[in-house]
């Protein structure tokens, strides 16, 4: 911890926080579980950040690991292909919604989303849309860090300090059905919401490249969930408008809302699909954008004439985390993964039921194997707690205690956990979590 201290800048984190909750260290991981020193041992309810899929320290995972890592660690993917990265993308084209086609390669998810920014950006170039320079993109969504990522995203805590270095772009409201009216379904509030995104596509589709979106639940700007119908209309109309559609599915794709993929819940599929987070079921860094063939075909032509994607990353398609991927979709072909996680999100959801009774929780949401419960001031006033109270963060140090990782988001906790929990373990958590929730909301 004081080595830790002396030489580390952690993500995400004012450091001066450690000076009374010092990091943990961990020393090894197995399934749901997590050891520090001390022998304490923690379940990973968040997956380690939303990636881990399978568990820690895996046995099929790490087989198919050492295998790799004995054979070819690395090779540039320029002018050079390999096995992995192959037969990875042969897979994945399978899995994704019909007429995704191409894959191109990354090391993170920030990485995936500027990748499919240029791309659509440049597609409307190379045909000669040269007035096509802006993305639409919803209130409250996050698509990740680096400076074109975080530009389309908008959740204030991470983009305000950098306004000035971003690009501009259209913001339409979220039909983030927190705001739903009492009694309106999630499937009428976010129809009711497309009106304002129909309006924008109306009058600037001219000026736009793609809009972008989290499919069902923008994960970072607190777990805010919507209706699938959402996105059937937003296909539809990018079709209408001439305007791409990314779907940023870096954090629900791979079974996180109880398909494969969040957009098969409306059955369409996307101009542009990232992933990340669990394509290598929690184990290294890999993103990936799968595009279309129309699309990989604008930019298909002589070298001299200068349409090519000359973006790269030096780590793009490493063999050995497109191995990881590989064990990982084994594992969801040679199980019922999501029949499974099916039961486990109905336990979920039996052990939290009663949470919606309480006096300072506003609501518990679920999209499969993500749930989230929004504490709140006042019920009646829809009064949220200050977020200066990090009422979220009492939470967690409780049940830190209790063994239990639940990282929250401002005022919300959630559960987003390997689907090797059991039933037991979710019964537990929910438990954890309905005590540090008393223990924050009761002063
Ligand atoms: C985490 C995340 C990203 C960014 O991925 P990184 O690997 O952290 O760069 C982008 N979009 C969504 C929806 C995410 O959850």
């Amino acid at each position: 911890m004081r080595r830790d201290l002396a030489v580390l800048w952690h993500p995400c984190t004012q450091m001066k926080d450690h000076e009374t909750l010092p990091p943990v260290p961990i020393k090894r991981g197995e399934g749901v579980w997590l050891e520090d020193f001390d022998g304490n041992r923690y379940i990973d309810a968040i997956s380690s950040w939303w990636v881990n899929l399978f568990g820690h320290n895996n046995p099929r995972i790490n087989a198919a690991l050492h295998a790799q890592i004995d054979t070819l660690e690395h090779v540039i993917l320029a002018g050079f292909t390999h096995e992995p990265v192959v037969e990875l993308s042969q897979r994945l084209i399978d899995v994704t919604p019909p007429g995704l086609d191409r894959c191109f390669y990354a090391d993170n998810g920030s990485s995936a989303i500027e990748i499919a920014l240029k791309m659509s950006y440049h597609y409307w170039h190379n045909l000669g849309c040269t007035e096509k320079t802006r993305f639409i993109t919803l209130t409250n969504s996050y698509h990740g860090e680096t400076l074109g990522a975080l530009a389309v995203g908008n959740v204030d805590l991470y983009k305000k300090t950098y306004a000035p270095l971003l690009m501009d772009t259209i913001d339409v409201p979220s039909p983030d059905c927190f705001y739903r009216e009492n009694g309106e379904t999630y499937a009428a509030y976010s129809s009711r919401m497309f009106t304002a995104m129909e309006k924008a596509l109306e009058q600037s589709c001219e000026q736009v490249c793609a809009v972008i979106v989290e499919p069902l639940v923008q994960c970072a700007g607190n777990m805010r969930m919507y209706d699938p119908v959402y996105l059937k209309l937003l296909r539809s109309a990018c079709d209408r408008y001439n305007v791409h559609l990314i779907a940023d599915e870096i954090a629900v794709g791979f079974g996180r809302t109880g398909t494969l993929f969040a957009c098969e819940r409306a059955g369409i599929t996307p101009d542009f699909m990232c992933l990340s987070k669990g394509l290598t079921a929690g184990y290294l860094p890999l993103s990936v954008t799968l595009t279309t063939d129309p699309i990989y075909r604008a930019f298909y032509d002589d070298y001299k004439n200068l349409k090519a994607f000359l973006h790269s990353h030096s780590y793009t398609g490493n063999p050995i985390s497109c191995r990881a991927a590989l064990a990982s979709l084994d594992i969801f072909r040679a199980e019922n993964v999501l029949e499974n996680n099916n039961h486990l999100s109905r336990i979920m959801q039996e052990c939290t039921t009663h949470f919606a009774e309480h006096p300072h929780i506003a609501e518990v949401r679920q999209h499969g194997m993500i749930l989230a419960i929004e504490m709140i001031k006042n019920k009646q006033k829809r009064e949220p707690f200050p977020w200066q109270e990090r009422r979220g963060m009492q939470v967690y140090r409780h049940a830190l205690q209790k063994g239990v990782i639940l990282r929250p988001l401002g005022n919300v906790i959630y559960f987003m956990p390997p689907y090797v929990i059991t039933p037991e373990q979710i019964r537990y958590i929910s438990q954890v979590a309905w005590d540090g929730i008393e223990l924050a909301t009761g002063k």
